[in-house]
């Protein structure tokens, strides 16, 4: 079969993702990439190599979804970890003990446990600020300051990093400017655009997207820090097995569709929410009225699917997710089954009870990830749920 290559052909987006993989296999021209289930590589001759040899090294399933990934992003590599922790906790391998990191104080309860227990121990220290506020970051501004880590949309409040500001800022000070765009995937924000030199995913979400994979992806924009990544990567070893590779890399390929979808039923069962007696506060920076949303308009292409709202008093906490019947009570967010999680208790529990509700983080607070399922039946069963509650 003739050579197709897609590499070298300009396409859209959609275009490159859905048949991410289909021009790897020219032997027998496999539309979906095979699984290289393979620990090692035969070698042809001594010093030579089919540019495979060990897979922690490369693995051509994983080399497929890093190349996709990289593409996705407009950066010159990418890296596929075991999770987003993982590919966390590697990038900030970066960092030598004395160095500080500036980093948005409402994180992902695993992320703030990763730095709080496990990488501030090692002596480099993170300081958490409201990096939504450009003026909070300047404030803890110090030479020992050599990085920025960011989440572009923080969990559950949905705030909206000042990424321009922000990349102007970190460019100024010579950080390494670090994005966690996982709640916007590259479809939805471009961090590179702004001066983000790394990005970050908890590929367990939106870029896996059908909840049965956990998997982490770091895309880098200059090729001096591809190769440090690699070199952390394969010296490290955190990296994403080949048939997780090959999940994530399917998921991949209804990105677009999904995503779209999401943010369609999110918007309706936002604009829903906020007329509901039932529901004190609703945060979806779809909603004109989010703190976040011109920023989100001005930098972005999308609002996600995630939603987190606030019950009035004398609702029933408990009740609403035992009442739930097309929701999901779990944790997670991102995939197509829309899931009900209630943050104070499950992804923020490692957070001071203090600084919790300082977040807004309050025991009346649910957080939404938004399906591809029917937003008329999303809306019933929320309906439903409260009502009772
Ligand atoms: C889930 C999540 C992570 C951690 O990813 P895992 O794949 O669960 O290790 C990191 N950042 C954000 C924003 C997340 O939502």
């Amino acid at each position: 079969m003739p050579k197709r290559n897609l590499k070298d052909q300009k396409l859209a987006v959609e275009t490159f993702l859905a048949q991410a993989g289909s021009d790897w296999d020219e032997r027998t021209g496999a539309v979906a990439v095979p699984i290289y289930q393979t620990a090692t590589f035969g070698h042809p001759q001594l010093g030579k190599s089919t540019g495979f040899d060990y897979s922690r090294s490369s693995n051509p399933t994983r080399l497929v979804l890093e190349e996709t990934l990289a593409r996705l992003e407009g950066g010159v590599r990418g890296f596929a970890f075991a999770s987003g922790l993982a590919a966390i906790d590697t990038v900030f391998r970066l960092f030598s003990p004395g160095d500080s990191v500036i980093v948005t104080e409402d994180l992902y309860g695993g992320t703030h446990r990763l730095f709080e227990k496990v990488i501030a121990p090692h002596g480099i220290k993170v300081i958490p600020v409201d990096t939504s506020d450009i003026h909070a970051v300047r404030a803890a501004v110090n030479p020992s300051v050599k990085g920025l880590f960011v989440e572009s949309l923080t969990n559950p409040m949905l705030r909206v990093a000042d990424l321009p500001a922000l990349g102007a800022l970190a460019k100024a000070q010579g950080w390494t400017f670090i994005v966690d765009n996982t709640f916007l995937t590259p479809l939805f924000l471009k961090p590179f655009d702004f001066g983000a030199d790394i990005t970050v995913y908890s590929a367990t979400k939106y870029l896996g997207g059908h909840n049965d994979v956990l998997a982490g992806a770091v895309m880098v924009k200059d090729h001096a820090l591809a190769e440090k990544l690699a070199f952390l990567q394969n010296a490290v070893g955190a990296v994403l097995g080949p048939h997780d590779a090959w999940l994530v890399l399917r998921g991949l390929k209804t990105l677009s569709l999904r995503l779209h979808r999401q943010e369609q039923n999110a918007l309706r069962v936002a604009a829903w929410l906020v007329k509901n007696p039932r529901v004190k506060a609703v945060h979806y920076p779809g909603l004109s009225a989010h703190p976040g949303h011109a920023r989100l308009v001005a930098i972005g292409k999308g609002f996600g699917g995630i939603i987190s709202f606030e019950v009035a008093d004398g609702v029933s906490v408990e009740d609403v997710l035992s009442r739930v019947r097309v929701f999901i009570f779990a944790e997670s967010l991102g995939g197509v089954e829309s899931l009900i999680t209630y943050p104070s208790v499950q992804t923020h529990a490692d957070i001071d009870p203090a600084q919790r509700l300082k977040l807004g983080i309050s025991d009346r607070l649910f957080r939404l990830s938004i399906g591809i399922e029917d937003a008329d039946d999303l809306i019933a069963d929320l309906q439903q749920a409260l009502e009772q509650a």
